[in-house]
């Protein structure tokens, strides 16, 4: 019997995947066989990381349609079919609500859910043609709960809607072959959460609020993403699998 797990012949395409969490998912990816496309807007740290990984590397800027469908079209033409894709890219803005600025607000947004939409959207176009493929947006438990003590409405808002996106999606792709989940991670060790980390008050929040009583290793999200990229989640779309050590439980 063929193993559902492995992604031997697909390939793959991980936006933000040069470092923290992309770069973790992108390793699993190669690890189960695929071969893997490191996308991110930073080229001298995306080339290095996909270089380590045997992967290779494509630029994009994804709140730029533009670049992202470039980035699709490269990986398409280089490697003959795009089987994954995986909607990493994201950053988070921590603000008092009542003085965030326009521009802070639109920042998140323009990368969080403006760059998950226009990357679903190449990469739908792509795997529909095609008749198959998997989609795998990165979420948070954000989307789920708003975090404490730090403000981040815009990120919040921003994570609820990817989930929301995926189940949009999923419901107008899946009878079409394409199938559309989201990964929602807790709090992991990566440069987006460095701030809070140094910052005891939001260090200890972070860590009495999650029953496991400690952040992940972005190595402990990839396996979560690899499933719902292979066969052994052929069932599954529309789907938000949650990894975050229990936090959402309180
Ligand atoms: P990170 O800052 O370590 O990595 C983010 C990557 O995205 C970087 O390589 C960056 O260059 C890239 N990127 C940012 N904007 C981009 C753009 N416009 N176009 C292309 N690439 C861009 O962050 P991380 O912690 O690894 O986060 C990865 C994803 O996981 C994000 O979507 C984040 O919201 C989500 N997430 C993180 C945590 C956490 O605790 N770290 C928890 C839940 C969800």
């Amino acid at each position: 019997m063929t193993n559902p797990y492995t992604l031997e012949g697909r390939t793959a395409l991980v936006t933000g995947g040069a470092q923290g969490i992309g770069a973790a998912i992108a390793q699993g990816l190669v690890e189960a066989g695929a071969r893997v496309f490191v996308c991110d807007r930073n080229a001298e740290i995306g080339e290095a990381t996909a270089k380590d990984l045997g992967a290779e590397f494509v630029a994009a800027d994804v709140t730029d349609s533009a670049s992202i469908d470039a980035a699709v079209e490269h990986v398409v033409a280089t490697a003959g079919s795009l089987d994954v894709a995986v909607n990493n890219a994201g950053i988070v803005h921590n603000h008092p609500s009542e003085d965030l600025s326009d521009e802070d607000w639109r920042r998140v947004m323009s990368v969080n859910l403006d760059g998950v939409f226009y990357s679903c959207r190449a990469e739908g176009r792509r795997m529909l043609a095609q008749g198959s493929g998997s989609i795998i947006n990165t979420g948070s438990m954000s989307g789920h709960i708003a975090n404490r003590p730090q403000p981040q409405s815009a990120y919040n808002a921003a994570k609820a809607a990817v989930v929301h996106l995926t189940k949009s999606l999923a419901g107008e792709w899946s009878h079409r072959g394409v199938r559309v989940n989201s990964v929602s991670p807790g709090y992991v060790g990566t440069e987006l959460t460095k701030r809070g980390m140094n910052n005891e008050e939001w260090r200890t929040a972070w860590i009495e609020g999650t029953p496991m009583g400690r952040v992940a290793e972005p190595r402990e999200i990839a396996p979560a993403v690899t499933f719902l990229a292979s066969d052994a989640s052929s069932f599954c779309t529309g789907t938000d699998l949650v990894v975050d050590g229990g936090y959402t439980v309180w």
